[in-house]
């Protein structure tokens, strides 16, 4: 066997042993901590949303609780302000939940083995939405879990179609006004792959519909089929420029594909678009 050959096997050997340790390392954590470690309040809202919640092991009850608290308030809030929740977080098997603003070393190191990450994650092989305390990201990962259940070889192609299949993968951090208005993306995260810009699209719209959170630049009329449920109002900018015709038709015809496929509701989608309309006219005064 020569030299390079023996180098290749070792190296595809050694990521195999790695990946299968971590793999049932994380596997063993969860157990443990839903084992040892569920208080009851966690055990009662499992049994609401009828699916196992996985919180950092090791975390003091009084942490647990608060975690459940915040984990509570979204669930709530992105089944509140999403017609197609119920359907679409059917097909969630579990829920890991980290909290991505105040990570302690020692869920650091839970993260490390076990793989999860802060930034929210869909594994939709596995089944496990791994979300941070914003119901945006619920969304998000939800919409990955949409995706490869509905009969997406036809969807794709009409996504790559309006996109031009214009991705950049990782480099998509230095992403130019080009690259979005070629794609029609709302994010540098939609443009490192079809997967992303999905999700990401979705995301806008929840933003978009959400009664209380706004996006400078638009009306953010409150939808009349929403109710406000909390007092807070948050404030964010799109930071990216909307005002090429071109770059809005495509996110139009994304929002459209998505309502076709049930991503979002027929209402859900006339009230998007009718933001959009309003943007353009605000930009031309
Ligand atoms: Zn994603």
């Amino acid at each position: 066997m020569n030299q390079g050959l023996r180098k290749k096997i070792t190296a595809i050997g050694t990521y195999l042993l790695v990946s299968t340790v971590g793999w049932n390392a994380g596997k063993l954590v969860t157990g443990i901590d839903e084992y040892f470690f569920s208080t009851s309040n966690e055990r009662s809202l499992e049994s609401i949303i009828k699916k196992p919640i996985n919180f950092d092991t090791f975390d003091s009850k009084e942490e647990r609780d608060s975690k459940i608290n915040l984990f509570e308030e979204n669930y709530r809030d992105a089944k509140h302000n999403w017609d197609n929740f119920d359907k679409q977080f059917n097909l969630v098997k579990k829920i890991s939940y980290m909290d991505q603003y105040n990570p302690s070393l020692k869920s650091r190191l839970i993260s490390l083995i076990s793989g999860y990450n802060f930034n929210g994650s869909a594994n939709v092989i596995e089944g496990e939405l791994n979300t941070t305390p914003n119901s945006e990201t619920i969304i998000h990962e939800l919409s990955h879990f949409w995706h490869t259940h509905i009969d997406n070889e036809k969807f794709n192609e009409a996504w790559k179609e309006i996109s031009e299949n214009h991705y950049l993968g990782f480099g998509f951090s230095k992403a130019t006004r080009q690259d979005f208005e070629r794609n029609g993306a709302v994010s540098d995260y939609a443009l490192r792959n079809l997967n992303e810009d999905i999700a990401e699209i979705c995301e806008f719209v929840y933003r978009i519909l959400h009664p209380n959170k706004h996006i400078i630049g638009f009306t953010h009329k409150k939808p009349d089929f929403r109710v406000k449920i909390h007092r807070w109002e948050s404030w964010e900018s799109l930071n990216i420029p909307l005002d090429n015709e071109n770059h809005l038709s495509k996110i139009k015809e994304k929002i459209k594909l998505l309502k076709n496929y049930n991503f979002i509701s027929e209402r859900e989608y006339k009230h998007t678009l009718d933001e959009l309309d309003s943007f353009k006219e605000r930009k031309c005064h």
